[in-house]
Formats: C-alpha cells, structure tokens, sequence
C-alpha cells in the first residue's frame, strides 16, 4: 500500500500565522491599534496552564496583545460570571477565551453562554453552536474548525463519507458531528454509553478520536484506507488513536504532535482576528 498523506497542521497553522501576521502590521498601521485576547484561567491544572501560556506566546509572536485574568480554584460562578462581564463591557477586549475545564463546581455552560457572542472567538456558546449547526455564519470551537481546514487543504471531499466521531463533548465531538454533516458527510456520533464501537468504526470512511482516551481506538478496529483524525492529546505525546499501527492501514492521517494541536490555536488567533475586523471594518 502508498504511504499514507500525513495531514502537516504543524505547516498549515504556520501558514495562517503568518497571514495573521502580515494582518495585524496593517491594522497597526491603519488604526493605531491591534486585537486583544482576553484569556481566564480558573485554577491551577498544569496542563491548562501550559495551553494558556502558549495562546499568550502566539499572540505575542503575532504582534497582538493578550490579557490574563488567573482566578483560583475555589472562584464561584458569580465571580466568573462578573469577570466574564466585565471583558464583555471593556471596549479593549476583542476576544475572550474561557480556558476549558473548569474546576467541577463551576456552572461552565453558563459561564460561556455569558460571553458575548461578538467576543465569542473560541466559539464555545450556545448561541454559536446554534448558528454552526444551521450552517450560518459564526465563530467556531477551535479544535474542530481546526480539523475542518486541515481537511480543506489536503481537498479531502467529505461528501457520502461514513464518519465516526469518537466522542460527544461540547467543545469538540458535537460540533465537529455538525461540520462534517454540513459537508454532507453522514456522520456517527459515538459516546460512553455507545454499544458495537467496534462494528462501527470497522465501517469508517473517516474517524475523528475525541475520546480523550491515549490509543483508544485500535488499529484492529479500522478498513484500510480509512482517514484517520486524531484531535486527542494524553501523557507521553499521544493522542486517542492508535496511530503506530493505523498508520500502516490508513490513506491520510493527522500526526500527534504536529496535527490537530497546532490548528486549534491557528484558529483562535484567526477568529481573534476576525471579531476584530468585524468591529473596524476596512
Ligand atoms: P471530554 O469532554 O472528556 O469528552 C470525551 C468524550 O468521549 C465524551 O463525550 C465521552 O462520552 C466520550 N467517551 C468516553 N469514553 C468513551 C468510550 N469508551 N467510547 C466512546 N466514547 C467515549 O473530552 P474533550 O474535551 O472533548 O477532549 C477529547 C480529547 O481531545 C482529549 O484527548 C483532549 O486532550 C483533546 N483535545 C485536544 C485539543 C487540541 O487543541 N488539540 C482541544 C480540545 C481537546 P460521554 O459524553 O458519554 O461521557
């Protein structure tokens, strides 16, 4: 069999960085000012802090700026919701970013359904699924938007494919569900409570590991030349699928790391961007 298309969201994302940057300079030049990312971080899990500190990087290498707001553990949901509030009124934040999870007894949906829609650029309120979900214009989840453009710049036609998305989060699996059916994939949304995984995936045209499981999806339970997209990231560098094995049988796939990742904050640095623009239009 060919070598299988390795899906490069390492090289894609650089691209799009790039044209941010070359955006941003004008924007600069043209109304003395650039986007602002306004990220909240509640509590102190490692990992949320690595992601938080590498969106803040990006902006930075950008040249756009980037307000941290660091609440502890044992914040209500009144105050986020405060906090929330105030960046939704503060005219220089164009964007704000609720870093995902929060601690457990935080009311999250509520607290993103408390963002603006217009600063809405990790696209994680209701109203913005709503309009993803009727094929309208909107921002985006990042992770999936992510997968989307990946898929677009390797012309992968989704059309009649049978899709299995592993996974039905908020944040990734659902909406990633919606996109791909609006390219008129027929898709497969699977979850916990998900009997004959196995049958299903054996069946896949394409498989999108969002379980947040490291390996989970077996190479055994793939046809060759599936497509295999991989949006998991675990200890030890891997992500949900079994990608040392699939690789022999796959047509594309996405690397961990170097895949999904990298796009996720392409994406939000994009919609940053963009809700900026919508704001100063030309
Ligand atoms: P999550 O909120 O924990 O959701 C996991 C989903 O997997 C749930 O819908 C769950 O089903 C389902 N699931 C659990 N066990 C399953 C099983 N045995 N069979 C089928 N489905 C099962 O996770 P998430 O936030 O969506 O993240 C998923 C993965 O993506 C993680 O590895 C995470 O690190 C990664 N991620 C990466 C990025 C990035 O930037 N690259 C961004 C976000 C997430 P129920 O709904 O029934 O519980």
């Amino acid at each position: 069999m060919k070598s299988p298309v390795i899906l490069d969201g390492k090289k894609l994302s650089e691209k799009i960085k790039e044209d941010i940057k070359k955006e941003i300079s004008i924007l600069q030049k043209k109304f003395g000012k650039v986007p602002t990312l306004a990220t909240v971080l509640v509590g102190s899990d490692p990992s949320s802090k690595v992601y938080v500190q590498m969106k803040i990087n990006a902006c930075q290498k950008l040249g756009m700026n980037s307000k941290l707001i660091e609440l502890p553990e044992k914040t209500s949901t009144e105050k986020l919701l405060i906090t929330l509030e105030e960046l939704n009124e503060d005219e220089n934040i164009t964007g704000i970013l609720l870093q995902h999870p929060v601690p457990k007894k935080i009311d999250e949906r509520l607290a993103f359904d408390t963002i603006l829609n217009e600063k809405d650029v990790d696209g994680v309120n209701s109203h913005s699924f709503g309009k993803l979900s009727m094929g309208e214009r909107s921002f985006k989840p990042c992770t999936p938007e992510g997968i989307m453009l990946l898929i677009e710049e390797y012309k992968i036609n989704l059309e009649g494919k049978l899709v299995v998305v592993v996974g039905r989060s908020p944040i990734l699996g659902k909406p990633m569900s919606m996109m791909m059916l609006e390219k008129n994939a027929t898709v497969v949304m699977t979850h916990s409570k998900t009997k004959n995984l196995k049958s299903l995936l054996q069946q896949a045209d394409l498989i999108v590991g969002a379980v947040g499981k490291p390996e989970y999806i077996k190479s055994e339970w793939m046809k060759d030349g599936v497509i295999l997209i991989d949006a998991g990231y675990n200890k030890g560098n891997v992500g949900d699928i079994d990608l040392k094995n699939g690789i022999s049988k796959c047509s594309h796939y996405t690397p961990v790391p170097g895949g999904v990742g990298p796009m996720t904050i392409a994406v939000l640095l994009k919609q940053t961007l963009d809700a900026f623009k919508i704001k100063f239009p030309n």
